[in-house]
């Protein structure tokens, strides 16, 4: 059975304060209403990680937004997986789009962050998507094949096994545009079609994959009753502890 996620990711946002209340806000709130196999993750700012990981009391799990490829040496300003890892946190978003569109990550660098993540035992939320242009020149089913060929399935299946896939349509990321039900499912199943096609049906059955971009507490039962969707990856709405339970619940 896959596991259903919900995952906010707080972006550069909230202040150590504000980090700290909104958590043990939502701490609080999810404790209350989430049954027992939805699983709830905060993605926060680095300085916020042992924070909250300290404030969890396992009810909603940690994770950070971006770790280096490298595991130590003179890389200043960058931050760790082993380092993320020691904070309690224990999923990190991979290649998310506004790190492949601001820093240039492509599908090479953030295959190497994945086996980094990987190796120091986090969760990779690895994220795919096409931009508008690719919707629109219809190249999209290709796009999403490369960023899962050349980002994670060099994989082996024991470590793609413990990957999460986000599918993230760019042109629906903090636009207020969410992609349909319909069409987050096609490419949902493309995805998992593409997994059964590289690991096999158990493996394609097993694997876990988000949907992100402007879901919000309206649209995601919906979304979340569609066959392939099996969760949401959370920007705006992750900022607010009641939306954010709200989607927690309807996860099925
Ligand atoms: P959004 O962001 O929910 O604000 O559209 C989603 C994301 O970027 O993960």
């Amino acid at each position: 059975m896959r596991k259903k996620i919900v995952a906010g990711n707080w972006k550069m946002n909230n202040d150590y304060n504000e980090g700290v209340s909104l958590f043990s806000e939502i701490v609080n709130m999810v404790r209350d209403e989430k049954k027992g196999d939805q699983i709830a993750v905060i993605c926060a700012p680095f300085i916020h990680l042992n924070s909250l990981a300290q404030l969890s009391s396992g009810v909603v799990k940690i994770g950070a937004q971006n770790c280096h490829q490298n595991e130590s040496g003179a890389y200043t300003g960058e931050i760790s997986a082993k380092m993320i890892k020691s904070t309690g946190a224990e999923y990190v978003i991979i290649g998310h789009s506004e790190r492949r569109q601001y820093f240039a990550e492509n599908n090479q660098l953030l295959a190497e962050k994945t086996v980094t993540a990987l190796q120091n035992n986090l969760v990779p939320i690895f994220c795919i998507g096409e931009t508008l242009d690719e919707r629109n020149n219809g190249s999209y089913f290709n796009v999403i094949e490369s960023q899962l060929e050349e980002g994670v399935f060099g994989l082996s299946a024991e470590d793609f096994a413990k990957v999460v896939l986000a599918y993230e349509p760019v042109w629906a990321i903090g636009t207020g545009l969410t992609a349909t039900p319909e069409q987050a499912q096609d490419i949902h199943a493309f995805i998992r079609s593409k997994v059964e096609a590289k690991y096999g049906v158990n493996a394609a059955d097993d694997t876990t994959i988000l949907y992100g971009g402007s879901c919000n507490a309206k649209n995601a039962p919906e979304l979340f009753a569609q066959a392939d969707i099996d969760g949401g990856l959370i920007g705006g709405a992750s900022l607010k502890s009641r939306d954010f339970t709200d989607i927690v619940k309807a996860l099925n």
